[in-house]
């Protein structure tokens, strides 16, 4: 039961319902307080649930013990520690927001299943985030209910207490529950100690609440009390230490700060204890949104980080680049800095970010700044339905942690899909009625007046279903902005539609709430309320049972602002199709087959304007291909096309979005590479970092003489056609520095008509007396260009614009372009 597994298999939670029934709300520890000594002494008197249970726990203790993925694997990292602000992990553990504590939890609860030796941390809130309801004039309600560790499943650790020093004497002291996801340790830190004063008891109070002194505190816990809490846990668990720090988002960067501070301790100077922290740094950046991303004012930093490396620490988070804000402290800007590597969570969030980010490093182009992507994946066990897992497993066999053999879905007949994807539906249908209902007796209605409830919503009508946090990117109220339109098309007689909403705006956000209002009111018509319905309260179960019940995930965000996104992932994997503006990972992965995306009116300036574009596609393609194509049906009543969708979407979509795909793709292009250098750079009491140090600091100091000063070329053929080999030679100054210090390198490749190269490739020009020289080969037609530059080159680097020292020739116009046929 402490075991946090159960929220996963399907199996053990079935035992826990057979226990109480009628108890039984998807939260074990709640069930067992609950339950009466009669019926568990009746229980203990049936044998065969006895046997059921005795296979349960033998079905988890050989989970926990067995050879998994990873340890197949050679040269993986010892240990992995994940920091996150958020953990979604259940609806009865309710530390989340949105869709990075989601994400952070399907993470871990991976980890698990494919034997990766994680330990995560994070803060365990009081108070949670807010539990949601809505007055009589639909506004937004929130309510702290506080939650009692005790009746939690976690363990406090009785053994490990993490303080930190702040400023005038006094000292932060936190306490360490334990949850424990699977194989994975998950470490909450809690202020809610005796030892700390009123003020500092509130830290952990919340999530995502409070002025910006507060949000500092919590950060600081997070980081560097998160360090100090694995070091015990460690030495207490012997769980390996972990060799690689994988931090999301700039919440919990002061965990940089704080592996500086050991490695300080062990003799190092700043620099070298900088360099032997970010060799094993991994930092994901989760939202191309700018309020997503926390800024303290620099006086505030600068109160709480004093000594003498103070003025180091406040140039990391620095905002040195065009536009920067010299008096702010930005928590982002400093994660990148700490992390040798960095990633966004989508192809073309990595772009957005490349750009975004682009100034921290000096003069590369965007396509060179060092940072990639892994795109989001979601945990299947957590959030695909028991039939459609079922069913899948007649094909795929271990189709959770094999993110392959997933063609095999095409054989599946028809009609048996579509028999639980009806089951599923009505189980949304129910419900919904049953929400909707106690939402109704919340705002002040009696029951009485109620009955309308019991039609709200039809098992067999197309099911739309728009469920998220409500910022003004993700547009909520884009289907509102022709209501007629709307209401056309949920009151169509031949082929209805019907559309479940749910989501939470953020306590401070006005405009939110407001938008949220405007649906609710919408949906409270007596016209439409039997055919769209918000339901409060938005969490994990609620998330479950929309993503498994609806036909179509809807999503709107202002392009390119959604980061990811993934519960449109959950609902593919349960056979639904998605319609989607394409941002996000269905900017990568929409094909046609698998759902519907929905034209963006990109580089459209007026926002009223595009949205009046965008919503008019949505309509247009709800009532003429969405719905045309679900209400198509055989003389069986079946959908051909649709299902034909459904296959496709399960066949080929579904191995990509699974977070075991994601969790393999960290470990091999982050985590082990991050080990790597890390190993490196310690290895004789980090020799690595202390020459990487003073390497960098020579080099940065040379680097102003450093230029490319004359450029030749050579074609041995009269005239250059596909096949002809370019001879490059070019003439470099050094300065201070020797040629192994250096890689000078020609970029070369297709232009466009902006004399801009095209996904250039790159040759690397060999020191040659006192030259460079190589050969590029001329091997496509078409316009075509070459530039030559120096970058540092150390064995110990990552990428080489990581310093963000670049050098070209000295005239601006510097490319070379010609013309091949
Ligand atoms: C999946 C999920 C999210 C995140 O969804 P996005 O599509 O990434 O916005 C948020 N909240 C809940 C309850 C979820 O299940």
């Amino acid at each position: 039961m402490l075991n946090l597994r159960w929220s996963w298999d399907h199996a053990t939670q079935e035992v826990f319902r057979d226990v109480a029934p009628e108890l039984w709300r998807g939260d074990p520890v709640r069930l067992l307080g609950e339950v009466t000594g009669a019926r568990l002494a009746e229980l203990a008197a049936d044998g065969e649930f006895v046997a059921r249970l005795a296979a349960t726990v033998e079905d988890l203790r050989g989970y926990l013990a067995s050879e998994r993925w990873y340890q197949g694997l050679e040269e993986a990292p010892a240990g992995v520690a994940y920091f996150s602000p958020e953990y979604g992990i259940t609806a009865a553990l309710p530390q989340y927001s949105g869709g990075l504590g989601i994400l952070a939890g399907d993470h871990l609860k991976t980890a698990s299943d494919l034997g990766v030796p994680i330990v995560g941390v994070g803060l365990l809130y009081r108070h949670g985030y807010f539990a949601q309801s809505l007055s009589a004039e639909g506004w937004q309600l929130e309510r702290y209910p506080p939650i009692d560790p005790n009746g939690l499943p976690l363990t406090l650790l009785q053994d490990i207490r993490v303080e930190l020093e702040l400023p005038e004497e006094r000292r932060l002291h936190a306490q360490v529950w334990l949850a424990q996801v699977g194989r994975v340790p998950l470490l909450l830190l809690d202020s809610d100690v005796e030892e700390n004063d009123a003020a500092l008891r509130e830290v952990t109070d919340r999530l995502y609440g409070g002025g910006s002194d507060h949000r500092l505190l919590q950060e600081m816990l997070l980081g560097i009390g998160g360090v100090r809490a694995i070091r015990a846990y460690c030495a207490i668990s012997g769980h390996p230490a972990p060799e690689v720090f994988h931090t999301n988002e700039g919440h919990a960067g002061f965990l940089g700060i704080e592996r500086i501070r050991e490695y300080r301790e062990q003799g190092l100077s700043f620099e070298e204890a900088l360099e032997a922290g970010r060799a094993g740094t991994v930092f994901t950046t989760h939202t191309p949104v700018p309020a997503g991303i926390d800024r303290f004012p620099r006086e505030l930093i600068q109160r709480y980080f004093t000594g003498p490396d103070a003025d180091r620490v406040l140039a990391l988070g620095a905002e040195t680049y065009d536009d920067g804000d010299p008096t702010v402290f930005n928590m982002a800007v400093m994660g990148m800095r700490l992390s040798q590597r960095v990633n966004g969570v989508s192809l073309l969030h990595g772009a957005v970010s490349r750009e975004m980010f682009g100034g921290l490093w000096g003069g590369f182009d965007t396509d060179d700044v060092p940072i990639g992507s892994i795109t989001n994946g979601v945990h299947a066990p957590t959030w695909v339905a028991r039939e459609v897992l079922e069913l899948a497993a007649r094909e795929v066999p271990d189709l959770v942690t094999k993110a392959s053999g997933w063609e095999g879905i095409a054989a599946l007949p028809g009609a048996d899909i579509w028999r639980i994807r009806r089951v599923l539906r009505e189980r949304l249908v129910t419900e919904a009625r049953r929400r909707l209902r106690a939402s109704w007796i919340t705002r002040g209605t009696a029951p009485a007046e109620l009955g309308w409830i019991n039609d709200v919503l039809d098992p067999d009508v197309l099911t739309i279903g728009f469920a998220r946090r409500v910022p003004s990117y993700k547009r909520l109220t884009l289907m509102l902005r022709d209501p007629d339109r709307l209401r056309g098309l949920l009151l169509d007689p031949e082929r209805p539609v019907q559309i479940v909403i749910a989501g939470k705006a953020h306590p401070a956000d006005e405009g939110g709430k407001r938008l949220i209002q405007q649906i609710v009111r919408f949906a409270d018509a007596a016209d439409v309320r039997h055919r769209i319905v918000f339901l409060p309260d938005y969490d994990m179960d609620l998330g479950q049972a929309m993503v498994q019940g609806c036909d179509v995930w809807m999503n709107n965000p202002l392009r390119p602002l959604e980061a990811c996104g993934t519960s449109g992932m959950k609902a593919a994997l349960n056979g639904g199709l998605n319609l989607s503006i394409k941002d996000g990972w269905w900017d990568e992965w929409a094909d046609g087959q698998n759902g519907w995306s929905i034209p963006t009116a990109d580089g459209v300036q007026d926002p009223d304007r595009r949205d009046a574009l965008e919503s008019e596609a949505l309509y247009e393609l709800i009532s003429h291909h969405v719905a045309a194509v679900f209400y198509d049906r055989t003389e069986e009543g079946l959908p051909p096309h649709w299902l034909e969708m459904v296959k496709h979407t399960l066949a080929t979509l579904g191995p990509k979005v699974l977070a075991s795909r994601m969790v393999r793709d960290y470990v091999r292009d982050l985590y082990a590479p991050a080990a790597h250098s890390f190993r490196q750079i310690s290895a004789d009491g980090f020799a690595g970092a202390r020459e990487l140090a003073a390497w960098k600091a020579r080099t940065v100091k040379a680097w102003p003489a450093v230029t490319v000063s004359h450029v030749d070329e050579q074609i041995a053929e009269d005239s250059p056609h596909v096949g002809s080999v370019l001879s490059v030679r070019a003439e470099v100054q050094l300065g201070e520095l020797s040629p192994d210090d250096v890689r000078v390198e020609v970029v070369y490749g297709r232009v466009d008509e902006r004399d801009r190269l095209i996904e250039p490739h790159t040759a690397v020009l060999s020191a040659d007396g006192g030259h460079f020289g190589g050969d590029v080969p001329l091997d496509r037609a078409g316009p075509f260009g070459y530039n030559v530059r120096i970058v540092p080159r150390h064995p110990l680097l990552a990428a080489s614009a990581e310093m963000g020292l670049i050098a070209l020739p000295a005239d601006p116009e510097g490319m070379t372009e010609g013309d091949l046929r």
